[in-house]
């Protein structure tokens, strides 16, 4: 499917895409924005709660390794205790004392010199050499404190460990001494169980939920607690102390102290380390405790945080493509009106106009912009078409005037021959259709050469209108008259036989002569009188017969009117 260019896109759609668009972009943006912002702020705080559990589990733990080195000490330097021999009822008593007051320490005994057991709890192991024991050897020149190890002679004398997992132990010595001078060694055998429970009395609530696991390392990096007895599992795994990666640290105080940390589980931890602190020499064992999260749950907030980011972000897109599109609906449903409005002003539907419309400046400009230019448009087309109007008026009155002008004469205002001859058929016609009778006048001036020849012309025109006023003036509105030509008229009368005609010619002819015109005198004229008959063929004949009669008058002497007779 090919797409249509987006500039063929309806406004709407386009509208909403840049703003969908625009909105996806900006939240991208200020998502990375905050996510980048926030990611330090979480990585920050899931470090220092991890940092916080190991360095508080390695005080304790430090504070405690010390503590039982100097309860030791302090025995050992009780000189009235040994006074009375390494044997003596009273170091018993006291050896099973300090245990009941410490039950974490299985095992509290005395050596002499050359290596022998002489006193101890639960009378374990008196009478035998723990001379190959580090413990005593170390013990007999100051205090010290050993690193946790499998119990070798007591192992088979002492009850099982809960967990049935193998004893282990950190040994406590410190040499006797009476008047300054040593006499043998005290030693405790300190349960590592101790340390299970100082950790664990430490663990923050949420630690199993949130897999926040605390291990120990000794110096050599070797594993020698892990949580849930699991110890021996993580040495066989040959987990060493993590080595902290400074490009994937995340800095606490001063160094570095946490980081991720890929494990021999292949998982990367969040991983804190912290090294044991020593409250004296003898007591420093090197050790470091190591608090490890995986990092899924360390930064679960980073995720939250983005996911929740992602979502308004999809949302506010969401909510402004809908906006986009109501707005760029109204928009468009205005655009479209004002469309539909031009194709009506177009086909010329009457009334048709642009409309008012107001869903923004824009179109508002617009509409009113095309509405007056539609309406200076049609004024000028009512103007234009008023204006065709008035001048086909004006060019059909100058055309009936033309027409009048070729049909009357001027002079007298008189139909003249081409005029006549409309009426003239039409009354012929009619005549002869209803059987009504229908005669023609043919009147002349007498002797009119003379007239002109002594008044002159312009006299002569005067008598003209004069006979002209006569006729219009005596004759009837139904019949019509005619200037054939120089001082010549016709007259038709219809519904008017020959004898009717003949007196209406007698009494013309009397009241033209009976008339004294100024300057001129008496002037006369002669008339000629037909009527319609059958054997009449056409108006032309008619008219010839009526200028035989007129011709008869003349001859007759002037000054009279005769009617057309077949014999004359
Ligand atoms: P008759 O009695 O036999 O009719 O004699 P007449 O002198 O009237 O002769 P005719 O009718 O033949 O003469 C017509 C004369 O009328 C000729 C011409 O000079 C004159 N005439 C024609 N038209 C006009 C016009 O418009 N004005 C004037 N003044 N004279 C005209
Ligand atoms: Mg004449
Ligand atoms: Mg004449």
């Amino acid at each position: 499917m090919k797409l249509k260019p987006f500039s063929h896109w309806s406004l709407r759609l386009q509208m909403a895409l840049v703003f969908s668009a625009l909105a996806v972009a900006a939240t991208a943006a200020l998502s990375y924005v905050w996510i980048s912002m926030l990611t330090p702020r979480i990585e920050q705080a899931a470090a220092d709660g991890l940092q916080a559990v190991a360095h508080n589990a390695a005080r304790t733990l430090s504070e405690g390794l010390f503590e039982r080195s100097r309860e030791m000490e302090l025995l050992a330097n009780a000189e009235p205790m040994w006074v009375n021999g390494l044997e003596d009822d009273g170091v018993r008593q006291i050896l099973a004392l300090s245990q009941s007051a410490t039950p974490s320490s299985r095992w509290i005994g005395v050596a002499d010199l050359r290596g022998v057991v002489r006193s101890a709890t639960g009378n374990l192991l008196v009478g035998q050499s723990v001379k190959e024991r580090p413990w005593y050897a170390k013990g007999l020149k100051g205090v010290y404190v050993g690193d946790v190890h499998a119990a070798k002679l007591l192992a088979a004398l002492l009850p099982p460990a809960q967990d049935g997992a193998p004893e282990r132990f950190v040994d406590f010595a410190a040499p006797i001494k009476v008047d300054g001078v040593v006499v043998g060694v005290l030693a405790a055998h300190g349960t590592w169980d101790w340390t299970r429970r100082v950790i664990e009395s430490l663990m923050p609530p949420r630690a199993r939920e949130l897999g926040l696991s605390v291990f120990i390392f000794d110096r050599a990096g070797n594993v020698i607690y892990a949580p849930d007895g699991q110890t021996d599992r993580f040495a066989a795994e040959g987990q060493k102390l993590p080595v902290l990666d400074p490009a994937r640290a995340i800095s606490v105080g001063n160094g570095i102290h946490v980081a991720v940390v890929p494990w021999k589980d292949g998982q990367d931890y969040l991983t804190s380390v912290v090294r044991l602190p020593a409250r004296t020499p003898a007591s420093d064992l090197g050790w470091h405790v190591v608090a490890s999260m995986p990092v899924s749950v360390a930064f679960i907030d980073e995720r939250a945080a983005t996911q929740r980011a992602i979502w308004v972000g999809l949302a506010v897109a969401v909510l402004a493509t809908g906006l986009a599109w109501l707005a760029a609906a109204r928009l468009s449903a205005h655009l479209s009106a004002i469309t539909a409005a031009a194709g009506e002003v177009r086909a010329g539907r009457p009334g048709a106009q642009i409309p008012l419309l107001h869903s923004s400046a824009d179109v508002h400009q617009l509409s009113t912009a095309l509405h007056g230019m539609t309406e200076r448009l049609m004024h000028v087309q009512e103007e234009t078409e008023q204006r065709v109007r008035d001048r086909t008026r004006e060019l059909e009155k100058a055309t009936q005037e033309l027409a009048n002008q070729a049909r009357t004469d001027p002079m007298t205002g008189l139909l003249n021959r081409r005029g006549f001859e409309p009426p003239w058929q039409h009354g012929l016609a009619l005549a002869r259709r209803s059987g009504r009778p229908l005669s023609v006048v043919m009147v002349d001036i007498d002797h009119f050469k003379r007239v002109n020849d002594t008044f002159g012309h312009e006299t002569g025109d005067v008598v003209i209108k004069h006979l002209a006023q006569l006729m219009t003036s005596r004759l009837r509105g139904t019949d019509w008259v005619a200037r054939l030509g120089g001082e010549e008229f016709v007259a038709m009368l219809p519904d008017t036989d020959v004898d009717q005609a003949e007196r209406i010619a007698r009494e013309l002819v009397q009241a033209m002569a009976a008339q004294e015109l100024p300057a001129v005198g008496r002037v006369t004229i002669s008339a000629g009188v037909a009527g319609l008959a059958p054997d009449v063929d056409d108006g032309a004949m008619l008219l010839r017969r009526a200028d035989a009669a007129l011709y008869q008058a003349k001859h007759g002497g002037r000054n009279q009117a005769c009617a057309w007779s077949a014999g004359a």
